[in-house]
């Protein structure tokens, strides 16, 4: 079994229980497409309860060994494995690439070298934690265990595979828990292919699983398996609710990472150097706009909204659609054929909804190799009240609409004005203004003048219907692990 597939062959993949590579145990697979071209490229198993069963049962056993092994010692691991997967960075990015339908020249410069800094970051943390201690006026001294859960579950989603997949493990593993890991179904190669590198790398069996399988088989399983004690998940706003209602008898801990309907806000004294409108044009359209934090409400202050929709437009239509493998590709295809037809429909609505479309708005047809891939135009739509089911709901595709506003008041209620608290964008000059509007807008991250400048230290996660809990440094690092607080009396 490998996942190194050819152009013409059929990879089979494999599960990853008790440090050994092992077929589905009901035999059953999934296909699993290239969306560049519509082909089924590879057979995912479709995995289910028994298997679950078999990697819990893993984990659970190693899961003492785990949690006593020396924090020096995980790191070394999670650094070995970094270092193998940096060492194969190319054949990744292909990977990576093939499986998405993103540019590969995205993925050769942010996921698999962020992976790669996911896994280093978290082995260097868990080496630098320190406990709290509290002295009692000299009565008693208070210090905080912080013990690993033991079985956790790490969810991950499509968008961003390894990157998110190694997001997740990685903080767990350090903190010294057994991991069942299920990466997405539509994308499971690159996690398939760092199991076999977590065996070479040489961790003990069982202290990392990967099961492959669908949400509702795999994904179900493990969340109701009553040995995981905890889920990390990022994903869709809709299974987020299902996980946390079935989780919530059982008292699993939860750190839910969901979906996100961005603003950007422009001012009318922002700087809008090329290289700043670069970065506008890219927040919402990076990764054909399937990255959770891209701003897909552009909401621009009035006094300068014809002008910078000019610019703007000039730009988008400039991005070329095109075959992922290109580097000339700005925008690659979308995750599947289920996904298009969403943003297509989408996109029909808008229209239905009144919204007059700038540009895009349209499938992109390609010749040769991609004519069956599944394409969409980057699409800006204008006039739409922010209320619209287009402005209210996640797209996650390559679709921006444009929302004057006119003064800072309205910029906030129209960017609050979302069920949705992930992250948001502005663009001023004025400081006082950045501090302020950064403290009352509701969302989890705030960028100013920037956009997806992340530092792994730094919280990450999202308010209301955009999750709970965070991720991120110690953050991470206290989710999985149970904080114990040990009282002696000093006499
Ligand atoms: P999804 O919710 O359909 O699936 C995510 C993962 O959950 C997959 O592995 C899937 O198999 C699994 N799953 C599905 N049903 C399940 C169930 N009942 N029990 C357990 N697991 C189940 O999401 P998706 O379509 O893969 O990803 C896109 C969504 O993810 C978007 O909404 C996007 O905003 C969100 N997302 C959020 C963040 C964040 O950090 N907040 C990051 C990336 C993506």
């Amino acid at each position: 079994m490998t996942t190194r597939a050819s152009p013409d062959t059929t990879a089979t993949l494999a599960n990853l229980i008790d440090g050994r590579l092992q077929a589905p145990r009901e035999g059953r697979y999934l296909d699993v497409f290239e969306p560049a071209t519509g082909a089924v490229f590879a057979r995912c198993p479709d995995s289910g309860a028994s298997d679950v069963e078999a990697a819990v049962c893993a984990a659970s056993h190693a899961a003492p060994m785990w949690a006593a092994t020396p924090a020096e010692e995980r790191a070394r691991l999670i650094s070995r494995l970094a270092d193998l997967v940096e060492a194969d960075l190319e054949a990744f990015a292909q990977l990576e690439s093939r499986d998405s339908g993103k540019p590969v020249a995205l993925a050769r410069t942010l996921d698999i070298p962020r992976a790669v800094a996911n896994l280093r970051f978290f082995a260097a943390a868990i080496t630098q934690w320190a406990s709290e201690a509290h002295a009692m006026d000299g009565r008693a001294l208070n210090y905080t265990l912080r013990q690993p859960l033991g079985v956790v579950a790490c969810i991950s989603p499509w968008n961003l595979p390894l990157y998110l997949f190694t997001w997740k493990i990685a903080p767990a593993l350090a903190a010294g828990n057994a991991v069942v890991a299920k990466p997405s179904e539509v994308t499971p190669c690159t996690a398939a292919r760092l199991g076999e590198l977590a065996i070479e790398a040489g961790f003990p069996h069982g202290v990392l699983n990967i099961v492959q399988g669908s949400g509702a088989g795999v994904g179900q399983a493990l969340v109701e398996h009553a040995r995981v004690k905890a889920i990390s998940f990022t994903g869709s706003t809709r299974t987020g609710a299902a996980i946390a209602a079935s989780a919530a008898p059982r008292f699993k801990k939860l750190s839910l990472e969901l979906g996100g309907k961005n603003p950007a806000i422009v001012f009318a004294d922002a700087d809008l150097s090329d290289a700043n409108l670069d970065t506008i044009v890219r927040s919402g359209f990076a990764n054909q706009g399937e990255i959770c934090l891209c701003g897909s409400r552009l909401l621009v202050e009035r006094s300068i909204y014809e002008t910078f929709k000019t610019r703007y437009l000039e730009r988008v239509r400039a991005l070329r659609v095109g075959d992922p493998r290109e580097a000339t590709s700005d925008l690659g295809a979308l995750v599947s054929k289920a996904h298009y037809d969403k943003v297509v429909a989408c996109i029909e609505r808008a229209r239905a909804e009144g919204g007059r479309v700038l540009c895009g708005g349209t499938p992109v047809q390609l010749e040769g190799r991609c004519a069956n891939g599944w394409f969409v135009a980057p699409t800006v739509i204008e006039g739409l009240s922010n209320a619209s089911e287009t402005n209210q709901e996640e797209i996650f595709g390559p679709v921006v609409t444009l929302i004057p506003f006119d003064d800072e008041a309205d910029a906030l209620a129209l960017a609050n004005g979302t069920g949705y608290g992930l992250a948001a964008s502005l663009w001023t000059r004025d400081l006082d203004r950045a501090h302020r509007c950064a403290a009352a807008l509701e969302f989890g991250i705030v960028w100013i003048n920037c956009w997806l400048l992340r530092d792994l230290r730094t919280p990450f996660g999202g308010v209301k219907h955009s999750g709970v809990g965070r991720e991120g440094g110690v953050e991470a690092l206290r989710f999985f692990t149970e904080p114990k607080n040990v009282c002696l009396r000093l006499s």
